[in-house]
């Protein structure tokens, strides 16, 4: 699964945002709500025969450009942003999927290059599951004749057509969908006065009006469920825009509003509610390619359905909350009717009950997990030929060598774990590169395997799946190695690259200090250049992860005396074992004593040992901590899988499973491990390059969650939690739940990563930092 755009898709995307400012801004919209049509036709009209869109997912042989899911999902974001006012959604996202899905053969040739065409519009219901809401057939002659009303229908008192269910047996699956001409004989409709006149409903009675039903019943039940996904995955693609332009309206107006003498976007209380914004917001366009890249692989249908429950309920709450964080933050002027915010609160308040609401669809996946959570907790649902073959090689490669004496290593430490058999852990490392199983992401010419992050992803879930051991080189190979692949001498690499692919040598991380934490420029450790080179450090480092089982450590220090801030630094590579440095373990809140503190007292770096330039190691340590934050956790997150179906299992022994509230909250936890998920192959693939903007709430995103995970397993373990155990079903829930404190700390703090994202990410002033 590819989740970056293409070149195409990117044009198309660009094309309807500068289409959309311009033929649906805020006066176009307003004057669209006010028509009577609450259309604007010329807009329509260039839509459907100028700019082709109505045709973009709809296959070539039936008139359309055949660009898929993906596509059209980016065309109904920026609609969905805009706010647009035409038949597109209820015509080109629900009842093209519809026609496609279940009509037959001569339906499909029938209708679907009118709607590609945009020659045809489409009234429908978004009840339930598309089918809830349904009218009576009769047969009448060789026809039908349908009867009844429907209490809300988008776009019932303007499309051409109506795509309606209606019950043609007893039975609750005994439907058939029907078209029937709007304007015909015993069709009336009722506008309905919604508070969100963007979409327009009406109230439909339907009399003994003649119509065609064009479903093919072999293909209704599967047909339904794939339909319902696409339309859901729509609806959220639309809710995505809406939550975009609530942000960026937010970071327009609070750019130049001023309170207390400076634009209100200086404070850190909106600055973070800005940057929360954001990060729902790429969590969600994550989960809509996702979802949407899936809906056009082979997974099963009812797989699909699912997933697409899961982000139609992201969908609402993204919505939703990004709708009435701009009414707060805009102020009084956020109350009203001139400001835009309240448009995209009622769309929000309103979409929360199309195509079903999202409370049910979360009890319904927590069924399914609570029942068979295995199914959801495998991630080769789309796996390609080749992917799953890859998949293959390394789930047999673990069969074969988790064995024997490392079989007690199996699920064992990782996080909160980490004092389990170090000696052996080591060993693991080396059995690991003997077959090419260490750096698998690095490139071929450092020595590492060239792993694309797709098949990078596979990896690290098949290790976690065979319960890889937690590993001992992750920093040197997670943290050190791509920083000096990237700043490193030939020298260095040829030297420090290979012993850490064949898992020969263990690093440890030397940025903070007493004093210098998030403030990580604050450094003082001291070094200092002896006429011979070699540099003499002075100074003490803390929290040093491992240093105890460490043979090498990398260093910032101050090089520059009297230097200030991220200048005069310089970024050491400095052998654990010397005279000069002591080690002595921090014991933590979980028992163990996982980091250190590390003092310095005339300790020896050799010159050659400087990465990059003396007085430039802030650049260094930056790359590295982009590492850091970005693919270095990736193993460790694909491992949360198997943490969830611990809580599962957990929940099941202790009966908590049937708690709905237990329910959901497991539901919502597999939602965030499939955003994880997405969030790798949207935002990691090109980060040799550095990460993109919108990588920057990577971390946030599964430190958060897996903290939110910890407190679930704590709540579901009840009373029990509270006692230290070893039953191996118990104690790994509550390492999660003691260590996943220190997830939202290490590696920039919850606090420093909304600083980060709201600065680098949205443009917003900056912190007062000291000077230079
Ligand atoms: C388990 C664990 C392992 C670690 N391993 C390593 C390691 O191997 N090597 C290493 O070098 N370090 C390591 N660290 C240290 C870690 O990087 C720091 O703890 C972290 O950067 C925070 O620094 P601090 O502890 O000094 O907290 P402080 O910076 O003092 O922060 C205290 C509180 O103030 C908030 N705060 C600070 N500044 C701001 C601001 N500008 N705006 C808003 N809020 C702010 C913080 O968010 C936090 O909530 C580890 C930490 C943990 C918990």
């Amino acid at each position: 699964m590819n989740l970056t755009l293409n070149e195409d898709q990117i044009m198309i995307r660009d094309m309807a945002e500068r289409f959309l400012a311009d033929a649906s801004d805020s006066p176009a919209v307003r004057r669209a709500m006010d028509s009577d049509s609450g259309h604007d036709a010329a807009v329509w009209q260039q839509i459907g025969n100028e700019l082709g869109w109505c045709g973009v997912a709809i296959d070539e042989d039936h008139g359309g450009l055949g660009l898929g899911v993906s596509t059209l999902a980016l065309i109904q974001e920026q609609a969905g942003r805009r706010l647009l006012c035409a038949p597109f959604f209820a015509t080109v996202c629900v009842a093209a999927p519809l026609i496609d899905a279940i009509a037959t053969m001569e339906a499909r040739a029938q209708w679907l290059p009118q709607i590609a065409s945009g020659e045809q519009t489409f009234a429908v219901t978004l009840a339930g599951d598309l089918s809830g809401e349904r009218l009576n057939a009769v047969r009448a002659g060789d026809g039908w004749q349908l009867s009844g009303r429907l209490d809300q229908v988008v776009d019932g008192g303007s499309a051409d057509q109506l795509l309606v269910f209606a019950q043609v047996g007893e039975g609750d699956s005994d439907i058939g969908l029907f078209i029937l001409p709007r304007a015909s004989q015993g069709v009336s409709a009722r506008a309905l006065n919604t508070w969100d006149q963007a979409r327009r409903m009406a109230e439909v009675t339907v009399d003994n009006a003649a119509a065609t039903r064009i479903d093919d019943p072999a293909r209704l039940i599967e047909g339904l469920h794939r339909a319902m996904s696409l339309a859901r995955i729509y609806l959220a693609a639309e809710q995505l825009g809406a939550a975009q332009q609530c942000l960026d309206m937010t970071l327009e107006y609070t750019a130049t509003r001023k309170q207390f003498g400076r634009v209100i976007a200086g404070f850190q209380a909106v600055k973070h509610r800005c940057a929360q914004m954001m990060i729902r917001i790429e969590a969600l366009r994550s989960a809509v390619q996702g979802t949407a890249a899936m809906a056009m692989s082979d997974a099963a249908p009812v797989r699909l359905a699912l997933e697409a429950a899961m982000l139609r309920a992201r969908a609402v709450d993204t919505a939703f909350y990004c709708a009435q964080e701009a009414i707060q933050l805009h102020g009084g002027v956020g109350f009203t009717w001139e400001y835009d915010p309240h448009l995209y609160f009622k769309r929000a308040q309103a979409a929360q009950h199309w195509l079903g609401a999202a409370d049910r669809l979360i009890d319904g996946v927590g069924q399914v997990l609570s029942q068979a959570p295995a199914a959801l907790l495998t991630d080769n649902a789309d796996d390609t030929a080749e992917n799953a073959a890859f998949r293959a090689e390394v789930a047999q490669w673990m069969r074969a060598h988790l064995t024997g004496r490392f079989a007690s290593l199996q699920f064992r430490g990782g996080p909160g774990d980490e004092e389990v058999d170090p000696a052996l852990r080591k060993e693991w490392e080396r059995e690991l590169a003997s077959g090419g199983w260490t750096c698998v992401g690095w490139p071929q010419e450092a020595g590492g395997r060239g792993l694309s992050i797709q098949q990078q992803v596979i990896y690290f879930e098949e290790y976690a799946r065979a319960g890889g051991p937690g590993r001992m080189g992750h920093i040197g190979e997670g943290l050190l190695g791509p920083a000096l692949i990237r700043f490193g001498s030939k020298a260095q690499k040829q030297q420090f690259l290979p012993d850490i692919v064949a898992g020969k040598t263990f690093w440890a991380q030397g940025y903070s200090e007493p004093g210098a934490g998030s403030d990580l420029a604050n450094v003082q450790t001291r070094a200092e250049q002896q006429a011979d080179g070699r540099w003499v450090v002075n100074g003490q480092k803390i929290w040093t992860s491992l240093a105890h089982e460490s043979d090498w450590i990398f260093v910032l220090a101050r090089c520059e005396p009297g230097s200030k801030g991220h200048k005069g630094l310089i970024f050491l590579l400095m052998p654990l074992n010397q005279p000069g440095i002591e080690i002595r373990p921090i014991k933590q809140i979980g028992g163990g004593s996982e980091f250190n503190e590390v003092f310095f007292d005339g300790a020896i770096a050799q010159a050659e040992h400087v990465v990059g330039e003396p007085g430039d190691g802030w650049k260094v340590a930056m790359g590295l901590l982009e590492a850091e934050r970005g693919v270095s956790t990736l193993g460790q997150q694909m491992h949360f899988a198997h943490e969830l179906a611990l809580v599962i299992n957990a929940a099941k022994a202790s009966g908590r499973i049937n708690d709905p509230g237990i329910c959901s909250r497991i539901a919502q936890a597999w939602s965030g491990l499939r955003v994880m998920r997405y969030n790798a192959l949207r935002m990691l693939s090109s980060a040799e390059a550095g990460l993109g903007r919108e990588a920057l709430m990577y971390k946030y995103f599964w430190s958060n969650w897996h903290r939110d995970l910890g407190e679930l397993a704590m709540d579901v373990l009840g009373a029990q939690a509270a006692v230290i155990s070893d039953d191996p079903a118990i104690r790994p829930l509550q390492q999660l739940f003691f260590f996943s404190r220190s997830d939202t700390i290490y590696a920039g703090t919850n606090e420093i990563q909304l600083n980060l994202i709201s600065e680098r990410g949205l443009g917003m002033p900056r912190e007062a930092r000291p000077k230079a």
